[in-house]
C-alpha cells in the first residue's frame, strides 16, 4: 500500500514537476502581476518595473505578447491610425524645401546585441540614401564607444539619449528625476547630443523640461500597446511651452522644447510581439500621412533585426522588413519628402516659432501640448 501510494506520488511528482516548480517560482510574480491590473496606469508600472530583473525574459516576452495580442483585438479604430491625428496644427507653414512630408528615421540601442549591428545598419541605410538617428542608452549594459559615435556623426547620423539607465525608474519621483537629469545632461553635452527618447516611452513632459535638449522623442500619436498608451493624437511635431513656476533647474531662457512624436509602430510591436510578418502596417500608415502631409517618425531598434535570416535568433525579425520600407519610400515618393534627422525637424520648429515673420503667419509655436 505504501509503496503503490509513493509510486502514485512519483509519477504525479515527474509529470508535473517541472510546471509546479516553474510556477512555485514564479509565484510571486504572477500574484503581483494580478495584483496590479487592479492599479493605475503608473502604480502598475512601478510594480512591473521592479519585479523585471527578478523575472525570465522568455516569461516577460510570453506575457506581453498574450497582452499584446489580446488587446489588439479590442482596440478598434484607434491604431494604427487614429482618425484626427492628421489635423496640422494651426497656420502649419509645411516642410522645408516645398516637400510633400517629412521621413525620420529614428533607432534605440537597449543592448550589446543591438550596438553590435549599428555599423550594419548604417552601412545599410546609406546604400539607400537614408540617415537616421542612433539613440544610446549612457549608462545601460552596455557602454558606447566614442568612436562609433564619432564615425556617426561623421557620416551625417546624429546620436541621441536614450534615458539613462533603461530601467523603468527614471520618473518615479521627481527627486530621482533631477538627480538623474544632472547626468543626462552631462552625457548630452559631451556626445553633442540634440535630442531625448525615455525608456519604454515612460514619460513626464512637465519634467523634461530639466534636459538641455532641442527636443524629447517619447511620445506617440497612437499606441495602446505602450505601458503608458496615452497619444497625443497628432502627426505632426509640436512644442512643449514651459510650465510656470515648476521649479525646474533649467535656465529660465529656456522656453520649451519641440516634441517628436513617433508615427509608425515600432517594429518591436509589430513583428516581436504581434508576429506580423510584413511590413504592410507601415506602408498603409506611411500613405495615410503622405496624403495629409505630416511627419512619418519611425522607431526601430537593431537589437531586434536579424542581419542574415540563415542565424535569426528568437525575438528578431528580418532586416529585409525594414529594408522593404525604406525602398518603399524611395520608390513611391521619390522627390516628394523631406528626408530628416530628428534634428533637423526641431531646428524647422524653433525656426518658425523665432522667424517673426513665419510666426506671425503660424501658430504652430503657440500650440498648446495636447495630452490625451
Ligand atoms: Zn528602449
Amino acid at each position: 500500500m505504501h509503496t503503490r501510494a509513493f509510486n502514485t506520488l512519483w509519477v504525479i511528482a515527474l509529470r508535473f514537476g517541472p510546471i509546479a516548480k516553474l510556477a512555485i517560482s514564479h509565484v510571486w510574480f504572477l500574484c503581483a502581476l494580478i495584483l496590479s491590473s487592479a492599479l493605475c496606469a503608473r502604480a502598475r508600472n512601478r510594480v512591473y518595473y521592479w519585479l523585471k530583473p527578478f523575472v525570465p525574459q522568455s516569461l516577460r516576452a510570453a506575457i506581453r505578447r498574450k497582452l499584446a495580442r489580446h488587446l489588439r483585438k479590442r482596440i478598434g479604430e484607434v491604431w494604427p491610425i487614429m482618425q484626427g491625428s492628421e489635423r496640422p496644427p494651426e497656420n502649419w507653414p509645411g516642410w522645408p524645401e516645398g516637400r510633400k512630408f517629412a521621413v525620420v528615421l529614428t533607432h534605440d540601442v537597449e543592448s550589446n546585441a543591438g550596438l553590435q549591428k549599428c555599423r550594419s545598419l548604417m552601412e545599410m541605410e546609406l546604400d539607400l540614401g537614408f540617415r537616421s538617428s542612433f539613440n544610446f542608452i549612457p549608462e545601460g549594459s552596455y557602454r558606447v564607444p566614442a568612436q562609433l559615435r564619432e564615425e556617426l556623426t561623421a557620416r551625417g547620423f546624429e546620436v541621441g539619449i536614450h534615458d539613462l539607465k533603461h530601467d523603468g525608474h527614471l520618473f518615479s519621483s521627481y527627486r530621482g528625476f533631477k538627480r538623474r537629469s544632472v547626468r543626462i545632461n552631462d552625457y548630452a553635452r559631451e556626445w553633442g547630443a540634440s535630442g531625448f527618447r525615455a525608456g519604454f516611452m515612460l514619460r513626464n513632459l512637465d519634467w523634461l523640461h530639466d534636459l538641455d535638449v532641442q527636443y524629447d522623442a517619447s511620445t506617440f500619436d497612437t499606441d495602446p500597446f505602450e505601458p503608458q498608451p496615452d497619444g497625443h493624437h497628432t502627426i505632426f511635431p509640436f512644442w512643449v511651452p514651459r510650465p510656470n513656476g515648476n521649479g525646474s533647474a533649467v535656465p529660465a531662457s529656456s522656453e520649451g522644447y519641440v516634441e517628436l512624436p513617433y508615427t509608425l509602430p515600432q517594429d518591436s510591436t509589430l513583428f516581436v510581439l504581434l508576429d506580423e510578418t510584413t511590413p504592410e502596417i507601415w506602408m498603409r500608415k506611411l500613405d495615410w500621412i503622405a496624403k495629409h502631409g505630416g511627419m512619418a517618425l519611425i522607431d526601430t531598434h537593431p537589437d531586434y533585426m536579424a542581419l542574415n535570416a540563415s542565424s535569426q535568433k528568437t525575438g528578431e525579425y528580418p532586416i529585409e522588413l525594414y529594408k522593404e520600407l525604406l525602398n518603399y519610400i524611395r520608390s513611391t515618393y521619390s522627390g516628394e519628402y523631406w528626408p530628416a534627422l530628428p534634428r533637423q525637424v526641431a531646428a524647422h520648429v524653433l525656426n518658425i516659432r523665432r522667424h517673426p515673420t513665419t510666426r506671425d503667419r503660424t501658430g504652430v509655436g503657440d500650440q498648446a501640448v495636447k495630452e490625451a
